[in-house]
């Protein structure tokens, strides 16, 4: 069983420039110059896919509890605000060490951890939808 976030919008996503970092739809009006031509500090041009984040349940919980400290919202299934979403991550320095699960196992039930790494990676992905979940005024869903 898993947990998927994403945006319902969710069909188009402007990429950083690996370049300058430019992007699109983070910076419209960039004060920077890019080597490369077709960026022209904008970053590239859109894709059709934005982020989504897909994690095993055990993990849903621990993004929703622990990473972001929504103690009453459902776990397997939802909205989050973006702008909430975006100030939890930021209160928590877009840093979740005390999420961090060691691999465990109770009698059959085998449970495989969170390293640091891993959480790291939700973080940005979070980041990153909540980043365009505000600009278009929509919710992060999850279920
Ligand atoms: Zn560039």
């Amino acid at each position: 069983m898993s947990v998927s976030f994403y945006l319902r919008s969710g069909e188009t996503a402007f990429p950083s420039c690996p370049s300058c970092g430019g992007n699109m739809a983070f910076n419209p009006a960039p004060d920077r110059e890019c080597a490369d031509a077709s960026c022209l500090g904008y970053g590239p041009e859109m894709i059709k896919s934005t982020p989504e984040l897909n994690v095993a349940n055990a993990n849903a919980r621990v993004i929703i509890r622990d990473l972001l400290g929504y103690t009453e919202a459902e776990v397997y299934e939802g909205e989050l605000d973006a702008e909430d979403v975006k100030l939890r991550l930021s209160m928590a320095g877009y840093r979740a060490a005390g999420a961090v699960r060691p691999a465990a196992q109770q009698g059959n039930v085998y449970s495989c951890g969170l390293d640091l790494e891993r959480i790291q990676s939700y973080i940005e992905t979070l980041g990153t939808l909540a980043e365009l979940a505000s600009r278009r005024g929509e919710p992060i869903v999850y279920n």
